[in-house]
C-alpha cells in the first residue's frame, strides 16, 4: 500500500543513535511536526524494533492530529555498514548481533510504506545540506568530532560512498605514524588524537606526569570530560589550553588534508565535542590550516564552520531520503 505523494504528504523519520532512537514527522519544506524520543538498546530484534518504530510513529501522528494517509515514506538513519540502495545493513554497532539483515524490507513490512535506510553521518550531512549550513555549498563536508570522528561527502549533491560504500573514513586518516593506538588498530589517526576519548586522555596523561591544573580535582575524582576540559580552557587553564591546541593541530592536519583532496567549499564541524568547544577550536582550527594549505588552495572562500542542525541533523537528513528518493521530487540545491 503506498500513499499517493502530494504536497501536503510527510515523511516518517528516525534517527538511530546509540542509546536513543529520534523519531519525527517531517515534510515537504522541512517543518518537525512532531517528535519524539526514546531509549533503545541492543538487545532489539530487527522487526521489533520496526514494529514498535511504526507503533510509536502512527501514535505520535495521532497525538498531532496529523493523518496517517498524508504519510508517504520511512526514512532511516543509522550507524553501520550498510547497503544503501537494497536497504540491507551488515552490521551496525548500536544493534550489535544484526549481520546481513534487510531492514529496508522489514521496515516496509512493519510501516506499509516505501522505506530508505543511509548511514548516520551521510544523514546528517544530507540534513545541513538541505536545511542547514550546507545550503549552496558545493562540494559540502560534515565533519562530526564527538566519540569517535566520522564525515558525510556530498559532492554535487551525491554522497561519495566509493567502491563497497565506505568511503569518507576521515576520522581514520593517519596524522601522526607514531601516535596513540586507534580502535581501528592503526595509529595516530584522527580518531585517535582529537575524538572525546583522545582529548580526555591526553589531559589525563598530563595530569599523570604530575602537572598543576584545574583539572586534577576532576581527574581525582573520575570526573574528566571533555565539557570539563572545554571549561577549564575558557578560564585559561594552562594544561587545557595545551590539550586543545593539541586538538586543534590533529583536526587542522586532517582538514588541510581533506582540503587539498577535495577542494570542499564548506566543511562544517558537528558532533558533541565539535560543537560544544565550537567557540576554542574553530578560529585557531581555521588560522592553522591557513599556515598548512597550499598556495593553490582559495582558504578565504572556503568555509569552516559549525554545523548548524545539531541532533536534529539525522532526522532531517531521514527526511530527505523519502523525498528525494520516494517521492522522486529533486529538492537538493
Ligand atoms: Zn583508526
Amino acid at each position: 500500500v503506498r500513499n499517493k505523494p502530494d504536497p501536503i504528504s510527510i515523511a516518517a523519520c528516525v534517527d538511530i543513535g546509540g542509546t536513543k532512537a529520534l523519531l519525527g514527522l517531517i515534510d515537504r519544506q522541512g517543518n518537525i511536526l512532531a517528535r519524539e524520543m526514546f531509549y533503545v538498546n541492543a538487545e532489539y530484534q530487527p522487526a521489533t524494533l520496526a514494529v514498535e518504530l511504526a507503533d510509536r510513529m502512527r501514535s505520535l501522528a495521532d497525538q498531532y492530529n496529523l493523518d496517517w494517509k498524508r504519510v508517504c515514506g520511512v526514512g532511516y538513519s543509522t550507524t553501520g555498514m550498510m547497503d544503501v540502495e537494497n536497504g540491507i545493513i551488515f552490521t551496525s554497532p548500536n544493534q550489535g548481533g544484526w549481520r546481513d539483515i534487510n531492514y529496508g524490507h522489514i521496515l516496509e513490512d512493519s510501516f506499509k510504506l516505501p522505506a530508505r535506510i543511509e548511514m548516520d553521518a551521510n544523514a546528517a550531512a544530507l540534513g545541513e545540506s538541505w536545511l542547514g549550513v550546507g545550503k549552496k555549498n558545493n562540494p559540502f563536508i560534515l565533519l562530526i568530532v564527538g566519540t569517535g570522528i566520522g564525515a558525510g561527502i556530498l559532492i554535487d549533491g551525491n554522497i561519495l560512498r566509493g567502491w563497497r560504500g565506505t568511503a569518507g573514513e576521515i576520522g581514520h586518516m593517519c596524522i601522526h605514524p607514531d601516535g596513540p593506538p586507534c580502535n581501528c588498530g592503526g595509529r595516530g589517526c584522527l580518531e585517535s588524537l582529537a575524538s572525546g576519548p583522545a582529548i580526555t586522555l591526553q589531559a589525563r596523561q598530563l595530569l599523570n606526569e604530575g602537572r598543576v591544573s584545574s583539572l586534577m580535582k576532576p581527574f581525582q575524582s573520575n570526573l574528566l570530560t571533555t565539557p570539563i576540559i572545554f571549561d577549564a580552557a575558557r578560564q585559561k587553564d594552562p594544561l587545557a589550553l595545551e590539550v586543545i591546541e593539541y586538538c586543534v593541530d590533529a583536526l587542522s592536519i586532517g582538514m588541510t588534508n581533506i582540503i587539498h583532496l577535495l577542494n570542499p567549499k564548506m566543511i562544517a564541524i558537528g558532533g558533541g565535542v565539535g560543537l560544544g568547544g565550537a567557540d576554542l577550536l574553530l578560529e585557531p582550527i581555521r588560522l592553522a590550516i591557513s599556515r598548512r594549505v597550499g598556495p593553490w588552495v582559495d582558504f578565504a572562500g572556503t568555509h569552516i564552520v559549525p554545523a548548524q542542525l545539531g541532533n536534529d541533523a539525522g532526522l532531517y537528513g531521514a527526511a530527505w531520503l523519502v523525498w528525494n528518493h520516494i517521492d522522486q521530487v529533486k529538492i537538493f540545491n
